[in-house]
């Protein structure tokens, strides 16, 4: 595959016009096309020379991803699989906040990480993701907003997280050129503060992070609050044990000045003991860290269950009175499969060989 014209940042591309024998400038007008206008196709990029545009086709390709669904869910998420060069399919989600929407993309095809309760994980990781393709779909869903927009909102501001597909700090290099394309003036132009990764924490994950020094958001995904509890739901997190992980996360807060999120998927008799709570509450209290409860979003295929409505409460209640602030969060857009690499669990199809 060629890379795509979204995998080179937009300070490279005055360089790389020279090497093409274009002038310099038409590198800027090029990140303008892109980022500016959103351009997905040669044809529309039209003060750029025909000859010149033949030359960057001969080497890249303008856009990776095609719509193949969009759904709408009874509380407005929409949930889109977008079809890959390659024909391997991934998911994105637009949730609509009170402001703002929130963009939930996906960092790979499949996931290493083998969470017990992710239907990502269950076919294993198939292949990460170009920066192109993780900032493309950031664009895709924002033109769904200028050709759909909600009536509630007067704007079109969204917020980026990586809460879809795969674990993005293990798709490290293409995760942070993608942040590079987010925030560049000649990017995306948008602010760290709105984006959002979500992470397990895998072995050397939240140290490569703390070196780019970024004051992006930052939410660890823990399902048990001491090793052994932890490697049950998640097995992969065997090797970057609980301490390390929490740790790391709290220097990252500090840095920033910016309170991180605990992830914590409540599953029936698994991980919504009161015991574990306790656990939780013990390794989180006093520390820049708020917690995020939510109940699982059951999978089609398989037998852990939610909690239920009182034992949330209850386990909520534990961390509130050790003085952890504990929110409880219910995905968007249950009754679409938008949670969670469902939809292309149900839709998933051999990609041509
Ligand atoms: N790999 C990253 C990002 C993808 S998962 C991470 O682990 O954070 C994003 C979030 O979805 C995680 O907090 C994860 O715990 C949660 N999640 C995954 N499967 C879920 C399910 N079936 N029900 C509820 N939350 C789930």
């Amino acid at each position: 595959m060629k890379p795509l014209l979204r995998d080179i940042v937009p300070g490279d591309w005055p360089r790389l016009m020279t090497e093409l024998g274009a002038p310099a400038y038409r590198g800027r007008q090029l990140a303008q096309w892109l980022y500016g206008r959103g351009a997905m196709t040669w044809q529309s990029m039209h003060n750029l020379p025909g000859d010149l545009r033949e030359s960057l086709a001969g080497v890249y390709d303008p856009a990776g991803l095609e719509k193949v669904e969009r759904l709408i869910a009874d509380d407005g998420t929409r949930k889109f699989l977008f079809k890959l060069r390659d024909g391997h399919t991934i998911e994105a989600v637009i949730i609509p906040m009170e402001n703002h929407s929130t963009f939930c993309i996906s960092s790979q095809v499949g996931c290493a990480m083998a969470c017990r309760f992710c239907a990502t994980a269950r076919g294993g990781l198939v292949r990460s993701l170009s920066p192109g393709e993780i900032v493309e779909q950031v664009q895709r869903l924002a033109q769904d907003l200028v050709d759909d927009p909600f009536p509630q909102h007067g704007q079109r501001r969204y917020n980026v997280v990586f809460m879809g597909m795969g674990e993005p700090l293990d798709n490290f290099a293409s995760v942070r050129t993608s942040l590079t394309l987010f925030t560049d003036d000649d990017g995306l132009n948008l602010s760290c503060r709105r984006i959002q990764i979500s992470t397990s924490g895998p072995p050397h994950g939240l140290h490569h992070l703390a070196e780019l020094d970024l004051p992006v958001g930052l939410t660890i995904s823990l399902g048990g609050a001491d090793d052994a509890s932890r490697r049950q739901v998640m097995p992969v997190s065997g090797k970057a044990g609980v301490t390390d992980v929490l740790d790391a996360a709290a220097a990252h807060a500090r840095r920033h000045g910016r309170r991180v999120t605990v992830a914590w998927v409540l599953i029936a008799g698994k991980t919504d003991q009161l015991e574990q709570a306790e656990t939780l509450a013990r390794v989180t209290r006093n520390q820049p860290f708020k917690v995020n409860l939510i109940p699982l979003n059951e999978l089609d295929d398989d037998d852990l269950q939610a909690t239920a409505g009182a034992q949330v409460l209850a386990f909520q209640r534990v961390l509130a009175d050790a003085g952890v602030p504990a929110f409880i969060r219910v995905s968007g857009g249950r009754d679409i499969g938008a949670a969670c690499g469902q939809l292309r669990r149900r839709r998933q199809q051999t990609p041509p060989s």
